[in-house]
């Protein structure tokens, strides 16, 4: 067996322990009770407590002029009573100062407040200020009746934290003042960063996001560290990580009034210096754990495969068509890198329809004429399956035996598989993750496909290159149709070399894309019916009802029986709930056109090729990421007939929604889309969850601190060849990454 690249047991050896990573039960007045409610929150360690960051902050040091109200912002302001207006609806009170009028909004109306709420009060209310066209409102704001000119009761700025139910926000202020005390006493370094570090990037071409922060930070040592930096350094390189914990946490008073206001404003939208130098830490953090992973690797050895490949040239010859330019330079991209003996792990994007298939078994060639076996995976059944006919249809021809490997194989289908696979009869494997498992050996593995890989995680692809013979870790090509902007890629495949296919094959024909309110169905499934009848072939997409597959197959086989009754066309249906078979057959009556209108759920969007289908409609398609509505409609406009795509959405659709849609309408772009949808709902929803959950990150958001992640990945270049601090990096990755450990060697 190969040395294995996830030597989980072995992670936590050289962890040195600061306070910071002790669990939170250290702190006086945590019990099992509190910890619970903790742990909710996802907090385990000081240094979780630490990062639990406020999402507001309340400002009860001053009283407000009416008329200096901001939206957004968490004020105390005193009026006079001078309105009131009690419906069963809720009750609005207008209060008056000398500069303007505040309306405050109570949807409730509870006893006591109709009898405080008289003509000529005089109020005291703190709440959020809402500034709209209705005017400057609070909705139900706290309210005390005061006497003209009462003192105000200075209780400072108190931070609001996201809570559970039955943890107060004044318990966890103080927990978080207890953590801040108790990481200063131990006088621990909290950091990694010297000030040579900040030297290396204050040199960056373009280090500031926007550069002007605009606010001086004011902290008790501050002077000291100034004395230490490069004064015309920007802020967030003058504060110590401690430092800007403190300065979150428990943020200094400003006298004037609109530095306190923008202070405030920052630290909630996390662009204060405060914050990015956090941010800084923990991208760089995440960047180093790639560059590790990236570096383990390299110490492995990989099959050398010629630069010459007989079957490339006989699988090319085979083929109706000849490579695009971007095709050509992708496969010599990844045959250089096959041809060292240094494991590639490449990230091949593509949009879709690129012809990304082909570009790997090209690849497949070279690994199989030096004698290699070849794994492709795929995420889902029915793309696994599109795979399988290709293959078989490019490499049975020419003596290559493919196989199977999926989950629904029968015990004796799945035996004779393995045993293929195991005794080499078999060159080329297809399969779906069932290919990860443990019983899976093969002869002589030297490359692994794996298709769509934002649907896998780190781990999984971890798992395959264990499956190498002994001494040899295998190629790795990944391929995703999901177009990433630069800041994603870097940072969620920061450990890969990438390849872009960036010009689709000729002659196909741009997708005219319609957005049409669903009350107009009707009339869309007339015009679908009457363009099947003229021959040409259609996808009807089912909304994604939620996330059970169960519940999206009843959705596709309620719109299969409507539409079936309603309509005289040949009509299929797939959905991920059927058996394998099953659906192999209905996607070939489709290809063959034995079907005019195909009803599928989403399982259809990736990797599904039928040249002829041209035309598609995507119902709720508001309820669909950009992407994933970019992807499904790739499986039109593949043939040389103009090609349609109608989204039907339901009424009433929010802005951004409109906005959302109309990018899709606009643009054929992937790479446009992608970015678009990067920033209208953040990467989670771009790589998917499985992604995400390696990702975790505290405080960066990769929409908002792009610039921030180029200085970081700087500072981890920097740090990673550097072997002196080898125990710092491996505690900087530990500490912001504490599930790294079980796919990091660090
Ligand atoms: P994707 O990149 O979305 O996976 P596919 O590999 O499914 O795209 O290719 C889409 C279609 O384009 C397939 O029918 C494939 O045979 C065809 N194709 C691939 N490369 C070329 C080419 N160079 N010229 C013409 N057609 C091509
Ligand atoms: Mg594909």
């Amino acid at each position: 067996m190969p040395t294995s690249l996830n030597p989980s047991s072995q992670a936590s050896a050289n962890t040195a322990q600061t306070a910071v990573d002790l669990p939170v039960h250290v702190l006086a007045g945590v019990g099992s009770k509190i910890e619970g409610q903790l742990e909710q929150l996802g907090i385990e360690r000081l240094f979780d407590l630490l990062l639990h960051l406020p999402r507001d902050y309340e400002d009860r040091s001053r009283l407000i002029n009416i008329n200096d109200l901001q939206d957004g912002q968490s004020a105390l302001v005193e009026g006079q009573v001078t309105y009131v207006d009690n419906k069963r609806s809720g009750m609005t009170v207008v209060i008056e100062d000398a500069t303007g009028a505040l309306q405050l909004r109570f949807f409730k109306v509870y006893a006591g407040l109709a009898q405080t709420m008289t003509l000529g009060t005089r109020l005291r209310v703190f709440g959020e200020v809402k500034i709209s066209r209705y005017g400057v409102q609070m909705a139900h704001p706290e309210y005390n009746v005061v006497a003209p000119s009462a003192p105000v009761v200075n209780t400072g700025l108190q931070p609001i934290y996201p809570t559970v139910k039955g943890l107060h926000q004044n318990k966890l202020r103080t927990l978080l003042k207890l953590a801040l005390q108790t990481v200063y006493q131990q006088g621990l370094p909290l950091t990694i960063f010297n000030s040579s570090d900040w030297e290396a990037v204050n040199h960056l071409p373009a280090p500031l996001p926007k550069n002007a922060y605009g606010l001086p930070v004011t902290t008790p040592t501050q002077q000291a560290v100034n004395t230490t930096t490069n004064s015309s350094a920007p802020s967030w390189q003058n504060l110590t990580l401690f430092e800007a914990l403190t300065l979150i946490h428990t943020p200094p008073m400003h006298t004037d009034i609109m530095l306190q206001v923008a202070q405030l404003e920052q630290l909630k939208e996390r662009t204060h210096p405060a914050c990015q130098r956090l941010i800084v830490e923990e991208l760089t953090a995440h960047q180093l754990s790639m560059l590790y992973r990236r570096k383990q690797l390299h110490q492995h050895k990989a099959p050398k495969c010629d630069k010459q490949s007989p079957l490339a040239y006989k699988l090319l010859a085979n083929l109706p068509f000849s490579l695009t330019a971007a095709q050509n330079r992708v496969v010599n991209e990844i045959t250089s890198d096959m041809a060292t003996s240094i494991p590639m792990l490449r990230l091949v994007q593509g949009d879709v329809g690129a012809g990304k298939t082909l570009v790997a078994a090209l690849a497949a060639c070279y690994a199989l004429d030096s004698g290699w076996q070849v794994a492709v995976m795929a995420p889902t059944e029915i793309l696994a399956e599109q795979h399988l006919i290709n293959f078989k249809a490019w490499f049975e021809p020419l003596g290559i035996g493919v196989g199977w490997l999926a989950g629904k194989q029968t015990a004796k289908q799945r035996r004779e598989a393995l045993q293929a696979v195991a005794e080499n009869e078999v060159q080329v494997v297809v399969g779906t993750h069932a290919l990860f498992q443990e019983s899976v050996v093969f002869a002589k593995l030297g490359l692994a496909i794996i298709d769509e890989q934002h649907r896998f995680g780190v781990e999984q692809r971890m798992a395959l290159t264990d499956k190498g013979v002994a001494d040899s870790t295998p190629h790795q090509l990944i391929m995703t149709a999901t177009p990433i902007p630069r800041t994603l890629a870097m940072s969620a495949y920061g450990d890969m070399d990438t390849s872009i296919i960036d010009e689709l094959p000729p002659g196909r024909t741009p997708i005219t894309t319609v957005t049409i309110d669903r009350a107009r169905r009707d009339e869309v499934i007339e015009r679908i019916a009457a363009n099947c009848k003229e021959g040409k072939q259609a996808y009807w997409v089912c909304p994604l009802v939620d996330d059970s597959s169960t519940l999206n197959a009843q959705a596709a086989e309620a719109t299969y029986a409507d539409l079936s009754e309603r309509l005289d066309i040949r009509i299929g249906m797939v959905h991920g709930k059927m058996k394998g078979a099953e659906k192999q057959a209905v996607m070939a009556a489709f290809k063959n056109g034995d079907l005019d209108l195909l009803v599928a759920t989403t399982v259809i969007e990736v990797g599904v090729d039928v040249p002829n289908a041209s035309l598609m409609v995507i119902e709720n398609a508001e309820r669909l990421g950009l992407s994933q509505l970019h992807q499904l409609r790739g499986r039109v406009g593949r043939g040389s007939t103009k090609s349609f795509c109608v989204l039907l959405y339901q009424t009433p659709l929010s802005e951004t929604g409109i906005e959302r849609l109309n990018v899709l309408r606009d643009s054929n772009d992937g790479f446009v889309i992608a970015q678009k949808d990067l920033q209208l709902r953040g990467p989670g929803e771009l790589l998917g969850k499985r992604q995400t959950g390696n990702v975790g990150y505290y405080v960066s958001d990769l929409s908002r601190d792009d610039n921030l992640l180029m200085i970081a990945s700087h500072l981890a270049k920097r740090l990673i060849n550097d072997d002196s601090r080898k125990a710092e990096v491996t505690q900087l990755i530990h500490r912001w990454m504490p599930e790294a450990s079980k796919y990091t060697n660090v």
